[in-house]
């Protein structure tokens, strides 16, 4: 009987370690990380993939149609040679699931983060 107990408790520290081992891994592989990045896809292709940090400062031209500006940890369509101006009227981008998108050029600016929220924006 006293064995048994023993065992038993055996499996239970077991499993409780295993569950642990389990989340730190999970957060170690960037969950609770906060990591964002901006993406720039024109035609269904990525064009760029930029970390932002606090110290991003970049402009990216997309041959003079579109212009991106990240700062910081923002991003945003600064201008467009397109008609609507839709994306540029989008404003700025902060939070990962946010996406500025041109139409007439077929450039989409996004933020995605590591915490999964990435396949909610693709359509
Ligand atoms: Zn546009």
């Amino acid at each position: 009987m006293r064995s048994r107990i023993k065992w038993g408790d055996l499996v239970i520290i077991a499993a409780v370690l295993l569950l642990a081992a389990g989340v730190a891994a999970a957060l170690a592989l960037g969950q609770g990380g906060g990591q964002l990045y901006a993406e720039v896809w024109r035609e269904d292709t990525l064009v760029e993939r930029v970390q932002l940090t606090g110290e991003t400062d970049r402009t990216i031209d997309l041959d003079g149609h579109n212009v991106i500006v990240l700062a910081g940890r923002t991003a945003r369509m600064q201008s467009a040679d397109c008609r609507d101006q839709v994306c540029v009227r989008t404003g700025t981008l902060t939070r990962a699931g946010q996406a500025a998108v041109c139409l007439p050029n077929r450039v989409v600016l996004k933020l995605v983060g590591d915490t999964g929220e990435i396949d909610a924006i693709v359509s």
